[in-house]
């Protein structure tokens, strides 16, 4: 894409009324638009990145038998009074509305209940057992506080899975087949190394559950890291008990800020039960199917990554999940300057190397900042000195220095698969 067609423009400063880090340079380079507090509009970039970042998701989840579909916001109250979740005492993040005859509607903060309810036709004997299915969609939650930026919405998305088990042997070994898919997931998004397990309360219905936690002082959890074991504990079961279980040794935990980006829950027959859905097994006989819910945050991870890899210039994007692979700079107006860079242009993005072409006429530094401030991971520059030495200046945003390269290396670099 030419930067000349693109309709958002990277700005000087940063907004007043962001306190968040991530919000306040997603703003600033264009991402994101803020409509009120806890709810961002996704521009072109800032929708590339998310788009990405859900393509990683969904062929991850698709690997291990994950079946997509697509749950509706507008909920209906009978099935969340069924179980007990209507209340406001028990879900304090509803957003209700109304139909015109005063029927009362929510918008869907999370899907257990409904999801149950659209498998229940399929599901009547053990042969219609175990499945998976997910949706990437966007949340409602009236959240007391949104102050996070996209850390925190009041809209957001989220890809929430759902296992159907017919035993607790067969939900255990889907349960650790999506947790492995969990850590692949996160090293693609490449914040592998810096993401935990992290046991966490099972509730009623396990001893554990366990969320996903990356370390940044921009979290707003506090979890206990062994780092040689790569696991921690969160703030609810770090006691001694649950740590005598686990191995751990207090004095060799650290307490360090975090960033909830995903959670795995076993949910036994909590909503099974209540709504019904059950399954005849070999010797005829009914129960409950167990579940298990497995949410990951997009959104979220947008700020996320960004508190974690943004420096002093501004956006890092990995080369996952950039919008675009390339920024290209072409420095000057000149007949053989322009012919070049347009030649560039079209070779790269005819091998399928995503690119920004920065086509304008403007000065070199105005250029330069935009490249780092949008985060595209290389720069490419052509200029009188690159044609006249007949090659190109390459350089990566995280690396201080640039060098030449030919046409063939640079081509060579820029297509080889991450
Ligand atoms: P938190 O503890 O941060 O409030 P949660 O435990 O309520 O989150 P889940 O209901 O398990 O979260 O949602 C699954 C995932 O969705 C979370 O791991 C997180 O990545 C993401 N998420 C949850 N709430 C929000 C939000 N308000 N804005 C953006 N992402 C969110
Ligand atoms: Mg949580």
């Amino acid at each position: 894409m030419r930067v000349t067609q693109l309709f958002t423009k990277t700005s000087k400063t940063a907004p007043a009324d962001e306190v968040a880090k991530n919000a306040r340079l997603l703003i600033q380079a264009g991402y994101i638009h803020k409509e009120m507090a806890g709810v961002y509009t996704f521009l072109p970039l800032g929708l590339r990145v998310l788009e990405n970042i859900c393509t990683i998701i969904r062929e991850e989840m698709d690997a291990i038998g994950g079946q997509e579909l697509k749950l509706t916001t507008l909920q209906d109250a009978e099935i969340w009074k069924a179980t007990g979740r209507w209340d406001d005492e028990a879900v304090d993040v509803w957003f209700k509305t109304r139909l015109k005859n005063d029927t009362e509607l929510g918008l869907g903060p999370t899907h257990e209940e409904p999801l149950v309810r659209a498998v229940k036709p399929f599901v009547n004997s053990y042969k219609d057992l175990p499945f998976l299915a997910y949706q990437i969609q966007t949340k409602f939650r009236n959240e007391t506080r949104a102050k996070s930026g996209v850390m925190r919405g009041r809209e957001f998305l989220m890809k929430d899975m759902y296992s159907f088990a017919r035993t607790q042997a067969e939900h255990d070994e889907i349960y650790e087949k999506v947790k492995q898919a969990y850590y692949r997931v996160y090293e693609r998004l490449g914040i592998g190394e810096q993401t935990f397990l992290t046991f966490a309360s099972g509730g009623m219905f396990s001893q554990y559950s366990h969320e996903f936690q990356t370390v940044s002082e921009a979290g707003e959890d506090t979890i206990y890291l062994d780092r040689e074991k790569k696991i921690a504990v969160n703030e609810e079961v770090n006691n001694d008990d649950v740590l005598a279980e686990l191995g751990l040794e207090r004095s060799k935990l650290e307490a360090v800020k975090a960033a909830e980006v995903g959670n795995i829950f076993t949910l036994k027959d909590k909503f099974s039960g209540p709504l019904e859905l059950t399954f005849t097994d070999e010797a005829g006989e009914q129960h409950n199917v167990l579940m298990g819910c497995y949410g990951i945050g997009p959104s979220r991870l947008i700020g996320v990554i960004t508190e974690l890899m943004a420096d002093d210039k501004g956006l890092v994007w990995h080369d996952n999940i950039a919008p675009f692979k390339v920024y290209l700079a072409r420095l000057g107006m000149d007949d053989q300057v322009v012919a070049a860079a347009d030649k560039l242009y079209d070779e790269l993005t005819a091998s399928g190397v995503d690119v920004l072409y920065d086509d304008r006429d403007a000065r070199p530094g105005e250029k330069f900042a935009d490249a780092d401030l949008l985060g595209i991971p290389h720069r490419v520059v052509v200029s009188a000195k690159t044609v006249e030495q007949d090659s190109f200046e390459y350089k990566k945003r995280t690396d201080a220095d640039s060098s030449m390269l030919s046409a063939e290396s640079l081509k060579s670099l820029l297509t080889r698969p991450a």
